[in-house]
């Protein structure tokens, strides 16, 4: 069975928990750098960037992951999740993980538009995927090698480069496991 780690510093933790064990993996919550060396992959959840950035400089956290990204080990930002991945974010010098190539911007859809569904078709999980956006950014642009999973109104909402996974709405807050379960697969494919 592989084992999941959710980065447990801030954010929507549990939610992924539940999640990952609904599709039969071990999820373990991760509050220590020495917990990554017993995951195989790795859901940074949503939540709020600057807080969850905070406590990962707190904890010594940057490094580490940057380390576990280069060992091939998947990986899964959702919401503030996919900010922390980006390697570029609109309005900001520097990154935080810098690991996927995409340009991000925070609090995108609009302050009308705080928090809404949608239903969405992902590439490779599913056509009718109802997509909880909660003060979401949206992926602005994506490098040659990252594959687009979905769109929402034209913009890009979820994508996908090699180990890296990533999207704007929170997949951990309906009842529906199949964007947990792409990435679940990911990780077995890695470790095989
Ligand atoms: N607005 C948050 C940020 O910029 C993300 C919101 C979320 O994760 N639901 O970090």
């Amino acid at each position: 069975m592989v084992k999941i780690g959710v980065l447990g510093l801030q954010g929507a933790v549990r939610e992924h928990v539940r999640s990952i064990e609904a599709c039969g993996a071990e999820a373990v919550v991760i509050k220590k750098v020495e917990q990554l060396t017993h995951v195989d992959g790795l859901i940074i959840p949503g939540g709020e960037s600057t807080t969850m950035r905070r406590l990962m400089d707190k904890y010594g956290f940057i490094e580490p992951l940057k380390q576990f990204a280069r060992e091939g080990k998947p990986m899964f930002g959702t919401c503030a999740g996919l900010i922390i991945l980006a390697k570029k974010i609109v309005g900001y010098d520097e990154p935080h993980l810098g690991l996927m190539d995409i340009t991000v911007e925070r609090n995108s859809f609009g302050r009308q538009r705080e928090s809404f569904e949608a239903s969405l078709t992902i590439k490779g999980v599913a056509d009718d995927f109802i997509g909880v956006f909660i003060r979401a950014p949206h992926i602005v642009s994506v490098g040659d090698d990252v594959d687009v999973l979905a769109t929402y109104e034209d913009r890009i909402v979820a994508a996908r480069q090699g180990q890296f996974l990533g999207c704007s709405f929170h997949p951990e807050l309906t009842d529906d496991d199949r964007m947990t379960q792409y990435f679940i697969n990911m990780v077995k494919e890695a470790k095989e």
